[in-house]
């Protein structure tokens, strides 16, 4: 078979990391018998550069003319000045989120064994394992609702920002956490603040109605404070997490802080269809661009996630994975996460030795 991806490389160290992620696809296809076929898609900082806007006309078409989309990372200092939305990198990520109707945004968080020493959690927390999947809604709620500012009489400046969900937004992420744990180990925490918030009590609703459901997925609510606190004192307890997109933020980087470095975390977006959006959790790192430091495996690891979820490669995710245990087992290590005393392997390296250990 053949699969069309679009290669976002982006900026910094986005086009180092996609660079061994393709290295990586190459083996794949090679091992497993199937043809990538692969179209750059510049936006962010490159596109301001070559045609003066961050999201150039013509991008939701060629991405939507994929199978998948893989995306490094967009971003850095040289763009960061501009009040011109359109010569803004962040504008194309908010942009194509949109334009490809991608409303859940999946970040596992998996504590790696030989990462261990990494956790910053006490051993005998960290001994108990973490395998999470957080699930985050991501075109709804505070973010995207009503922005006011306004001059009050006797409290001076007031400035509010609204916050919206409908049964239809907090059905279908709540399906696709069900859908989910289904995959995993068939449990579900939905996180919402139904004490204090209606978006919550409405959200709690809908997924009750839905764990009913799906009676074979283990179901529980949990209060966001709580949740923040459980993500430090056990994670081992949590399968999928499902919360809306203002809480997500937040835990999402909390779970991925209690696993070690940034540089090794993928994430996923997906809308209704099986085309997503893959790309590491991290930014485009200009402090280390360009060095050949970068640690690519967020972005394998996202290589990873789009065989699984948009490809139906099971086997061939399974294989990318187990590619990266492998080198991390024989000790190779980039510069973010080297014990001291040892030496660092490149990014360039790191890419290769995971794609000859397929
Ligand atoms: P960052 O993630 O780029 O970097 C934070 C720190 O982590 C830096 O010290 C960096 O060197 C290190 N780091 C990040 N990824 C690494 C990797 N793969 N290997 C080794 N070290 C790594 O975050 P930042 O500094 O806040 O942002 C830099 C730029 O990236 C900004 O312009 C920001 O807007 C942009 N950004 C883009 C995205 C995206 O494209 N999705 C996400 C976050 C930030």
């Amino acid at each position: 078979m053949n699969y069309k991806i679009a290669l976002i490389r982006g900026d910094g160290i986005g086009p180092e990391v996609v660079g061994e992620a393709v290295k990586v696809l190459e083996q794949v296809g090679k091992k497993f018998g199937h043809t990538f076929t692969n179209t750059d898609v510049p936006i962010g900082g490159c596109a301001i550069d070559a045609v003066g806007k961050s999201y150039p006309d013509g991008t939701a078409e060629a991405c939507k003319a994929c199978d998948a989309v893989l995306l490094g990372a967009v971003g850095g200092p040289k763009w960061g000045h501009s009040t011109d939305p359109e010569k803004r990198p962040e504008t194309a990520l908010l942009s194509i989120r949109k334009d490809l109707g991608l409303y859940a945004n999946l970040r596992p968080a998996a504590l790696r064994p030989a990462l261990a020493d990494a956790c910053p959690l006490k051993k005998e927390t960290a001994d108990k394992g973490i395998d999470l999947m957080m699930v985050r809604e991501l075109t709804g709620g505070i973010y995207f609702g009503q922005k006011e500012r306004y001059q009050t009489e006797d409290r001076g400046e007031e400035a509010s920002d609204r916050m919206a969900y409908s049964e239809k937004e907090i059905e279908r992420i709540g399906r696709r956490a069900f859908e989910l744990a289904r995959l995993r180990r068939k449990k579900v925490a939905s996180v919402d603040k139904a004490n204090v918030l209606e978006t919550s009590r409405l959200w709690r609703q809908v997924m009750h109605r839905l764990a009913e459901e799906y009676s074979d997925v283990e179901y529980e609510d949990v209060l966001v404070d709580n949740a923040a606190m459980q993500l430090v004192r056990d994670p081992s307890q949590f399968d999928v997490i499902v919360t809306e997109n203002l809480f997500g933020d937040i835990l999402s980087d909390e779970a991925s802080q209690i696993t070690g470095s940034i540089g090794m975390l993928p994430s996923a977006s997906l809308g209704d269809g099986t085309r997503g959006l893959y790309e590491p959790i991290h930014g485009s790192a200009p402090d280390i661009a360009g060095q050949d430091k970068a640690n690519p495996i967020g972005m394998i690891l996202a290589a990873a996630m789009m065989l699984r979820y948009s490809l139906d490669m099971p086997a061939e995710a399974d294989a990318v994975e187990a590619a990266v245990n492998t080198a991390l087992e024989s000790g190779l290590r980039t510069g973010d996460i080297l014990e001291p005393g040892k030496t660092a392997v490149g990014c360039a390296g790191m890419g290769q030795a995971i794609a000859a250990n397929l």
